[in-house]
């Protein structure tokens, strides 16, 4: 469906835990997030019918994510309960691949069409200084054993900070084109823990490319559901996407909204706007009115983000 402002709505990001077994400085306390109540928590069965609901009014495309997707027993199945309502076309994951490895049969048994694995430096070290574990060489296994299902994309996704990777900018780019995976750049958002830390442009990323492969050209056509653009290089195989909220605003052609894990219907990352969906569904709502509640949100969607006065951490939203 389209909101007011005639942005066609097909992608539906889907926080299922604010919950994370590691410690992003950017990202999540260290201490973690405070404890949820279980029972303020979307069951599977209830996601799986919000995404019927949503399916129905035009989301085509769903991404699950967290806090960590993969710490929440039963993701797996989630996914290829969503992967077979009438309507779903594509279904993918955000996750930081530490407990990839175990699940990844399983997601491909599950149909699941791309994962995002959250990949920042290759420096053992630094891994440990950003996510305050020591998970680098489980997350390289990782992505390696991806590679024996073709089927399924990889894209890895890398936030830069001043002071922490800039240095990392090209060896990302080299160990992506290595593994066949796509590489994007994330633009640091000034969202919860994000405003304590500097990020690099995407102009000052593809600068710090351009130095080492050549220069950068556009490529028109879209390789996902969502807001990045691509650039290849004249000396790097593949291609190389940004998102980049801050420099390169995108909001006049969002196409998403978000479901949290405690039932708030999101439709802006950088807007404090959250509707409940979780009560009037336990209250026993029909399809038809909560179809409603969804009409009316997505309709108001606002018009572009506001990080500055948005009080919400990344990890409850799932970015
Ligand atoms: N735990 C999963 C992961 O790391 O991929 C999924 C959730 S995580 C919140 C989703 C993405 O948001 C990650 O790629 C992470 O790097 C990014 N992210 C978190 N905080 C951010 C911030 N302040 N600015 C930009 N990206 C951020
Ligand atoms: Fe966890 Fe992902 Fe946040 Fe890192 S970015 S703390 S992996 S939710």
């Amino acid at each position: 469906m389209q909101d007011r402002l005639g942005r066609e709505i097909d992608y539906m990001r889907i926080s299922i835990t604010d919950r994370c077994n590691l410690r992003c400085g950017y990202c999540m306390p260290e201490c973690g997030v405070p404890s949820v109540p279980h029972d303020m928590i979307l069951r599977f069965d209830e996601i799986v019918g919000l995404v019927k609901i949503f399916c129905s009014m035009g989301i085509k495309n769903v991404k699950i994510t967290g806090g960590e997707p993969l710490v929440r027993k039963g993701a797996v199945g989630l996914i290829k309960d969503i992967k077979a309502i009438d309507g779903i076309e594509k279904v993918s994951m955000t996750t930081n691949g530490i407990l990839l490895s175990k699940n990844l049969n399983a997601l491909a048994e599950a149909g699941i069409d791309s994962i995002n694995i959250s990949l920042d430096t290759l420096n053992r070290q630094k891994y440990l200084n950003i996510t305050g574990f020591d998970g680098l060489n489980t997350v390289l296994k990782a992505i390696d054993e991806c590679r024996a299902f073709p089927e399924m994309k990889v894209k890895i996704n890398a936030v830069t900070m001043v002071d922490y990777n800039r240095d990392e900018i090209c060896n990302l780019a080299d160990f992506a084109a290595g593994v066949g995976a796509t590489l994007r750049f994330i633009e640091m958002m000034p969202l919860g823990l994000g405003t304590g830390f500097d990020g690099y442009s995407q102009d000052e990323i593809i600068a710090v490319l351009e130095e080492s492969y050549g220069s950068a050209k556009t490529i028109n056509d879209k390789a996902g559901s969502g807001p990045a653009k691509y650039y290849s290089f004249e000396g790097l195989e593949g291609r190389i996407g940004f998102i980049s909220p801050m420099s390169h605003k995108f909001c006049g052609s969002c196409n998403r909204i978000r479901l949290t894990s405690e039932g708030l219907l999101r439709p802006c990352l950088g807007s404090d706007v959250g509707i409940d969906l979780r009560k009037p569904m336990r209250e026993g709502a029909s399809d038809e009115e909560l179809a409603q509640i969804i009409h009316d949100g997505i309709v108001n969607k606002p018009e572009g983000h506001c990080f500055e006065t948005t009080d919400s951490l990344m990890s409850k939203i799932g970015g």
